[in-house]
């Protein structure tokens, strides 16, 4: 399976609007950072999370089908594009399966009323709720395993994939939900930036997290431009851990 970054930034984004600093200036391309977001793709193409920027990550990559939308959270950085997988509905003529947990599906009700509307507008977005628990579940030949980390008090899902673990919000984690993600080979993991943060970890937060589960490769994501340059902290990281960057491509 390939895994695609769609987006490694934070909830603003880099570079921010009408910020100046020398991150938001760079022209290093690996220091644009659109909304957090990945695309699986196997027998199936998933993407995990609609963040603001879908439409333009689903046109930077070109993507030409896709069969469904896993969220983590309903945070807007990571549900707001989700109107635009009408392009989808249309090609396809289907609707787009959508897996999220309960809350997360009353948030998308909320957000989105008329796509649940009972008398629906022509041309809304058509998509099929399932229900995500604590039990994994299979989309296609894709094993997905819910892992539960808290963002502050928000109970935040991430997604085991064989040996392939993405978390995107993650402050803590209990001991329970580390047994399941210990043994992956490919962790992505939250870095906000250095300085501490009550919902987010921290770039030691993240390194420490990335030693105790010992993956061979860790790429850090969902990225503020307060972190620094990408060229600059990649030179302060251990071996096996990575900055993610925007069009990242690794196999799982
Ligand atoms: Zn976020
Ligand atoms: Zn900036
Ligand atoms: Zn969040």
């Amino acid at each position: 399976m390939i895994v695609t970054f769609l987006g490694t930034g934070t909830s603003q984004g880099v570079p921010v609007i009408a910020c100046g600093c020398e991150v938001c200036t760079s022209a290093d391309p690996r220091d644009k950072r659109l909304r957090s977001s990945i695309m699986i793709e196997g027998d199936k193409i998933v993407v995990v999370d609609s963040g603001p920027d879908f439409r333009q990550q689903m046109l930077r990559e070109n993507v030409q089908h896709l069969d469904a939308l896993v969220f983590t959270h309903e945070h807007k950085d990571h549900v707001a594009g989700m109107d635009d997988i009408r392009a989808f509905n249309y090609k396809q003529n289907s609707a787009i399966d959508v897996y999220a947990d309960e809350r997360v599906q009353a948030a998308l009700k909320r957000e989105f009323p008329y796509i649940f509307a009972e008398n629906k507008y022509p041309g809304i977005p058509q998509i099929k709720l399932n229900n995500v628990d604590d039990e994994p579940f299979s989309i296609g030949q894709i094993k997905f395993t819910p892992i539960e980390v808290m963002h502050y008090r928000l109970p935040v899902k991430g997604y085991r994939i064989n040996d392939f673990t993405y978390i995107t919000d993650a402050k803590t984690v209990s001991e329970t939900e580390k047994e399941k993600i210990k043994g992956s080979k490919i962790l992505v993991i939250n870095a906000l930036q250095k300085q501490s943060h009550i919902s987010h970890f921290t770039l030691a937060e993240a390194i420490n997290f990335a030693r105790e589960i010992g993956a061979e490769k860790t790429y850090l994501t969902h990225i503020s431009h307060r972190l620094g340059k990408y060229e600059d902290v990649s030179k302060e990281l251990p071996l096996g851990v990575e900055l993610a960057y925007d069009g990242l491509k690794i196999e799982i």
